[in-house]
């Protein structure tokens, strides 16, 4: 068994391991591959463990990652709408089951791996373990701390409601979405082709705060953040036919580069769709976005 410093320790490496290698970077997912490869002060330390939705290091009193399955219930988790993940204890696995219990005891820091497609993930961190059930046999932890600190869904006041309902927009839907969109559309800028995922954006056609503006591949864009702020506030629009239009005042005015080249030129450029045909952005959404761009 390791020194409890020492553990404590490797959970903060692996945190900052996942702010550099991954959220730093504008990343938007992560492979099993890569997280089988962490390493601390040398020594390999897998962040999943192969077959598992638990990893367990030998050497650590608690758990270390939870991770979903890809194929529903393949491991034993099940999120809510709430953003609360509910975490089954594993079957006949005493020494899984224990260490997850002790998470919860000492609070301790872990991470959560969210699949986003087979084999990769978007890692929530960190996560603490707020309820243990043990007589339905399973764990509670929200998304995040901020709806941790709200208490039970079920007796939420109007504002609560209003402000968990943000956090689960922006904590759950979003990272899946924008994972979703910039793989569909190879990491680069719709408009200018920029192929910097830190750069770039998963931009809705119809906006989230729509009841219709829904986290679906067909109803987003991948931006960069210039064109995606443009296309926000109708100064770049673009038609049901993948075309791009810059607005009317912004063509007629004299500026440096990034207006010439980075929105003036765009005028008139079909926009790079993904090469599968599913993944394309839908043409009545468009088009009704389009319409607010017209009218502006
Ligand atoms: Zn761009």
């Amino acid at each position: 068994m390791r020194t409890v410093e020492e553990e404590q320790a490797i959970r903060h490496d692996v945190f900052r391991w996942l702010d550099a290698a991954f959220i730093g970077r504008g990343g938007y997912e992560i492979s099993r591959t890569e997280l089988l490869s962490y390493s601390f002060l040398g020594e390999r330390i897998p962040l999943l463990d192969t077959g598992r939705g638990i990893r367990n290091p030998a050497t650590f009193r608690s758990t270390l990652s939870i991770m979903s399955g890809w194929k529903k219930n393949r491991y034993q988790d099940f999120e809510d709408e709430n953003g609360w993940i509910e975490y089954s204890y594993r079957d006949q696995e005493a020494g899984d089951n224990l260490k997850l219990k002790r998470a919860y005891e000492l609070r301790a820091p872990l991470v959560y791996f969210r699949a986003v497609r087979e084999g990769y993930y978007f890692p929530y961190y960190p996560i603490v373990i707020a309820e243990n059930d043990r007589v339905e046999r399973k764990v509670r932890f929200p998304l995040d701390q901020g709806l941790g600190l709200l208490g039970d869904p079920h007796g939420y006041s109007d504002d609560q409601r209003r402000y968990a309902d943000s956090v689960v927009r922006t904590r759950l839907h979003q990272p899946l979405f924008r994972a979703r969109v910039l793989r569909a559309y190879a990491s680069a800028c719709t408009i200018c082709d920029l192929k910097h995922p830190e750069l770039l954006d998963a931009a809705h056609i119809i906006a989230d705060t729509e009841s219709h503006g829904v986290p679906h591949v067909t109803n987003g864009l991948a931006m960069c953040k210039i064109h995606h702020a443009a296309y926000d506030r109708s100064l770049l629009g673009i038609t049901a036919d993948y075309e791009v239009r810059i607005d009317r005042d912004l063509l007629d005015e004299i500026d440096g580069p990034m207006l010439r080249h980075g929105l003036q030129d765009m005028h008139g450029r079909r926009i790079r769709v993904p090469t599968n045909r599913n993944a394309r952005p839908a043409r009545e959404l468009l088009a009704e976005r389009f319409a607010q761009f017209i009218d502006r």
